[in-house]
């Protein structure tokens, strides 16, 4: 196992147990537990008063869903997306695959939403940092001028128009990365899954990233949001009915050079790694936009991110930034508890 992968799910470990230490389940509670490895993160299931034949039948489907997922959609091991990418390249229209179409569809009106800050079309830029790859890159720090030149070709979203089953491209800087948002579609395909097989209670839970249904018995699923900054839980978030809730950080793929911290999340508009952030959390109904918004939020930065939500209907957030303090809106406010006090927080008037 690769030292990346390794570390990565050192880390899962861990949020994983904290995760089920603060569910803090009886024996005689009908729990059903399972953990499987996908998306390059464990994914963690629980139900709460399945059937027990329809629970491991759950499980297994499940697991074979995310792995065809996975590999359908991996921006560099070979796969539908690198296909897709290829034809992309041609600049002539062709007809994208079933598996590929509905995923580019959505990431692409998420990106309109967000005004271009969530861009799945930067497939060429993250290469470029070397983050397409299973190990975690260690620097150099790409070339300005290579970086200024795939800037200035502007790949985005809205280069690509999509015409029935087909895709036409007319930018040749264009390349899909679905990094951003593919984990949230998958979640919500898993849940999709999941209720078709009559399961009411769950949390699908992909690192961190999760969305739960129904309840946990008689009181609400509790999560925890992992510290930016030091080991273990920053704050719990009671969750129930059908909620989504998405970080996104600085602290899981990056490269360290005289002190600076270069990570995967990248401002479209300068090309290198959005650094006025250190996390973002968002809840939401489906995992797909929360994924998205949160890679978003990330990008847009104390000074934007409120006018972001508002864009693309979002209603719960929490963003870190450098200095450690909390920006959150009044909303979220009220459904987070702090286990580690913030130095300072900074409510911003309501989104909705
Ligand atoms: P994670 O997948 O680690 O939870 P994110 O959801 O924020 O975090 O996704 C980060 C990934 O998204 C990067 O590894 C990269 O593949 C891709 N990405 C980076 N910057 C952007 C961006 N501005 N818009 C869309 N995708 C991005
Ligand atoms: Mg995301």
């Amino acid at each position: 196992m690769s030292c990346a992968i390794r570390n990565r799910l050192y880390l899962c470990l861990v949020l994983a147990f904290t995760l089920l230490c603060m569910a803090c389940t009886p024996q005689d509670e009908p729990v059903y537990h399972d953990q499987f490895f996908a998306f390059g993160t464990l994914i963690d299931l629980t139900l709460y008063d399945a059937e027990p034949d329809t629970a491991t039948q759950a499980s297994s489907e499940l697991e074979q869903l995310f792995t065809r997922m996975h590999s359908d959609w991996h921006a560099w091991h070979p796969g539908l997306l690198q296909q897709t990418n290829r034809q992309l390249a041609t600049l002539e229209s062709f007809t994208a695959d079933p598996e590929i179409l509905p995923l580019i569809r959505e990431a692409n009106r998420l990106s309109g939403l967000s005004g271009g800050l969530f861009n799945p079309a930067i497939g060429k830029l993250i290469a470029l940092w070397g983050f397409h790859n299973d190990e975690l890159p260690q620097g150099p720090i790409p070339p300005k001028n290579a970086i200024m030149a795939l800037v200035e070709q502007a790949p985005s979203s809205t280069d690509v128009s999509v015409d029935g089953g087909r895709l036409n491209n007319h930018n040749p800087a264009v390349q899909y990365d679905l990094g951003a948002f593919a984990k949230g579609y998958a979640i919500d395909r898993g849940i999709e899954l999941l209720q078709k097989l009559g399961i009411r209670n769950a949390i699908l839970n992909a690192g961190g990233d999760l969305r739960v249904i129904g309840q946990h018995g008689a009181r609400p699923w509790r999560i925890g949001i992992r510290h930016p900054r030091q080991p273990g839980v920053l704050a719990a978030i009671e969750l129930s009915g059908d909620e989504s809730v998405f970080t996104s950080g600085d602290y899981e793929r990056y490269f360290e050079i005289d002190g600076n911290r270069y990570h995967h999340i990248i401002d479209p508009r300068s090309g290198y790694p959005a650094n006025a952030t250190t996390s973002v959390t968002v809840i939401h109904s489906d995992a797909a936009t929360a994924d998205a918004a949160a890679t978003a939020l990330f990008v847009a930065g104390p000074e934007l991110w409120a006018d972001v939500s508002r864009q693309m209907g979002i209603h719960y957030v929490m963003l870190i930034d450098r200095q450690g303090v909390v920006h959150m809106n009044p909303a979220m406010q009220s459904r987070v508890v702090f286990e580690t006090q913030p130095r300072n927080i900074k409510l911003s008037a309501p989104l909705s």
